[in-house]
This record gives C-alpha cells, sequence and structure tokens, in this order.
C-alpha cells in the first residue's frame, strides 16, 4: 500500500477551494496506465514495435553515466521515470543522446516505429524503451517499485500515481497531486463571480510570493520545490479564475486584472520579464528560475544573473564565479526544445564559454546537474 499523509485534505478547512473542487472539470485524460513496471517485460505503454535487435544498438550507446541519470529519475519519479529520459538525456548526457539520435535519424533502430520517419518520435521511444529494457534486464522485476497509492494533499482523493499523465509529472514535480487536482490547476476556475476572481488570483500571488503571469497555469514547473509550498502553489491554482475568466471579471488586459487585484500599481511593468524574487534578491522570470537560483545561494554558489554571453548581446540566466554560464530551458514542445538548446550551445561554443542548461527534469536533482559546483561535503 501506499504512502498516506496524516494530514487532513487541505479541502477540509478551506471553503473557498472546497467551492473550487465543487466545479464541473471540462475535460479528464485517459485514465491511462503511464507507468513502466520492472516486473513487466513489455513496459506499460505501447512499444511501437521495440524489440531486441533494437536494442542491442541502443545497448551500444549506453554508458554508466545514464544509470546516474536513471537512479535519480527513480528516486524523483518511480515507476514513471523512462517519460522524462529523452528530455533529460539532451541534457544531462548529450553525448548519449547524440548517438541514440543518430540511430534515429540513420533509421538503425525503430523500423517498426508507426513515426519512423520521424527521428525526433524514433529518439523519443528509444530512450523510455532503451532505459526501460535496459535497466530492468540488469536489476530484474524488483528493480524499482511499482506505482504507489497516494492520497491527495489536496480534495483527499485515494488514486493510483500510475494515471498521472507525463504532462502532470512535468510541470508539477513527483506523484503527489491527483489528477483531477491537476487539471483544475491547470485550468483555473472558470465559474465564479468577481469577488472569487479577486481573492483566487490574489491566493495564487501570495502562494507563489510573486505575481502570477499569464501564463503561469501552463508554463509552472514545481520540481524541486517543497511538498507544503507544492501543495498550497497547486490550491492557488485551482481557486485562481483561468486567464479568460479573469479579463472577463477584471479587466479586458492581463494588466488591467493585476491591477484591479492590487497586486500592482498603474504604472508596473514587469521589468524583462520579472515575476519573482528570489531568496538572495535576484529577479526571476519563474518559479522553476527561482528553484534554481535559491539552490545556489543555499549552497553558497556564487552566481550572478543574466550575464551576457562574451562577445555578444545575448544573455545567458546565470554566470559563476569560474565563468560557466547556466540556461534554464523552461516548457517547450519537443521541436523548440531540441532547437533552444543546441542554439545555446553553439552560441556558447563560439564564445568560447562553459554552458550549463537545465530543464524541468532537473528541478528535483539540482545537486546532480550542479554537483562540479557545489563545495565538498
Ligand atoms: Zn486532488
Amino acid at each position: 500500500m501506499g504512502v498516506y499523509p496524516a494530514t487532513m485534505p487541505r479541502s477540509d478547512d478551506d471553503p473557498e477551494l472546497a467551492v473550487a473542487l465543487l466545479d464541473e472539470i471540462a475535460w479528464l485524460p485517459v485514465e491511462h496506465d503511464w507507468s513502466f513496471r520492472a516486473d513487466q517485460p513489455e513496459g506499460g505503454f505501447n512499444r511501437y514495435g521495440w524489440g531486441s535487435a533494437d536494442q542491442a544498438r541502443f545497448d551500444e550507446c549506453w554508458d554508466t553515466d545514464v544509470y546516474v541519470l536513471a537512479d535519480d529519475l527513480i528516486a524523483t519519479s518511480g515507476a514513471m521515470w523512462p517519460w522524462a529520459m529523452p528530455r533529460l538525456a539532451l541534457a544531462r548526457h548529450p553525448s548519449f543522446a547524440a548517438c541514440v539520435l543518430g540511430l534515429a535519424e540513420r533509421r538503425e533502430v525503430g523500423r517498426r516505429h508507426t513515426y519512423r520517419d520521424r527521428p525526433q518520435s524514433v529518439y523519443e521511444l528509444a530512450m523510455m524503451y532503451g532505459s526501460f529494457d535496459h535497466v530492468r534486464l540488469e536489476r530484474g522485476p524488483d528493480g524499482w517499485p511499482p506505482a504507489p497509492w497516494l492520497a491527495c494533499p489536496v480534495c483527499g482523493a485515494r488514486f493510483w500515481a500510475a494515471i498521472l499523465s507525463p504532462w502532470m509529472l512535468r510541470q508539477y514535480g513527483p506523484p503527489r497531486f491527483c489528477n483531477r487536482c491537476c487539471v483544475r490547476a491547470r485550468n483555473g476556475r472558470s465559474w465564479g463571480d468577481r469577488d472569487a476572481a479577486l481573492t483566487g488570483i490574489r491566493r495564487l500571488a501570495a502562494a507563489i510570493e510573486g505575481i502570477p503571469d499569464q501564463q503561469l497555469a501552463a508554463h509552472v514547473s514545481l520540481a524541486g520545490i517543497a511538498d507544503d509550498r507544492r501543495d498550497a502553489i497547486i490550491v492557488g491554482l485551482i481557486v485562481a479564475p483561468a486567464p479568460s475568466s479573469a479579463k472577463e471579471q477584471l479587466g479586458a488586459t492581463w494588466l488591467r486584472v493585476l491591477q484591479a487585484s492590487g497586486l500592482v500599481g498603474e504604472a508596473w511593468r514587469p521589468a524583462r520579464g520579472t515575476y519573482c524574487i528570489a531568496t538572495d534578491g535576484h529577479p526571476c522570470r519563474s518559479l522553476a528560475e527561482r528553484t534554481v537560483d535559491d539552490f545556489l545561494s543555499a549552497h553558497g554558489i556564487a552566481h550572478d544573473p543574466e550575464p551576457r554571453y562574451p562577445g555578444s548581446a545575448r544573455r545567458a540566466d546565470w554566470g559563476l564565479a569560474d565563468g560557466t554560464l547556466i540556461e534554464y530551458a523552461g516548457l517547450l514542445t519537443d521541436d523548440e526544445y531540441s532547437a533552444k538548446i543546441a542554439e545555446k550551445r553553439s552560441i556558447a561554443a563560439a564564445s568560447g564559454v562553459g554552458l550549463l542548461v537545465l530543464v524541468p527534469e532537473d528541478l528535483p536533482n539540482l545537486g546532480r546537474a550542479l554537483g562540479a559546483w557545489l563545495p565538498p561535503s
């Protein structure tokens, strides 16, 4: 049986949340078993024909550093870990990712895939099933635990973590919130009067300790944030109005919405997209950037926000004392994502500086990505 939180769900003593939870949910993803089970050779999803010949080629790309990635993901995402491999490998282990992408481009793997002519799709299939098969064969049926049953700390519903869609884990972090609350958080409220909209948006601002931008619900990454803060932010997203609803109730533009809520003054404009402030006072454009900034300061790693690339007008997100630049690549589509990382890498290479690209999948394991800069313990 899974872990049960000892505390009551937040809806028990939160009337606004209790009312928001009664709203009809416009759509719910199909409740599918998305988990990869160590005791099931086929895995839990669709293998698209991935077989032993594919696996043999994939294994030629594998090295011991890939186990480190897999172990980190198993620790944070349990039986959902293979979903994060394609993106995490691209950021943390570029040579491995390039090797697998090469196989996909030359059609040396995934020949039975429905989308065999799309290297990006074959790459993802290979990263997920190749990694799954490799680790499962090596570690056996007890290699990692099955998806647990959990109690949602927001609404109290009991649910199986395997039904959480991959986007829910990417946005909200390790399994914790039920799929209904994830969808509620993603959508915001479409019902309620002007007062409910005002209260909701103020509560969201308080929970994120910043100014919600219009795309917050669509782009937020809560991985790497402490559980009680994650709970408060999910509640804020659930009670806050959907952007379209907020604009109907409070003002024609998002700026008017923020002004009507008293969150910003008449003269406010987001300075270079700053929506919240890190513990050390650095401006951040998102909660994820704040998670990274706070990690750096908590571990005594000196960092300079928004440094320029040498000889370029472009700016990175942070610069470290040894000259390394860090970029956080937030939630992007697969194509945008690889293109953006490739672009940043070539700018850095041309400028002769080291570049570290962080992705949402890194947020629960920043100690790994930033291990080289951590003081010896
Ligand atoms: Zn829930």
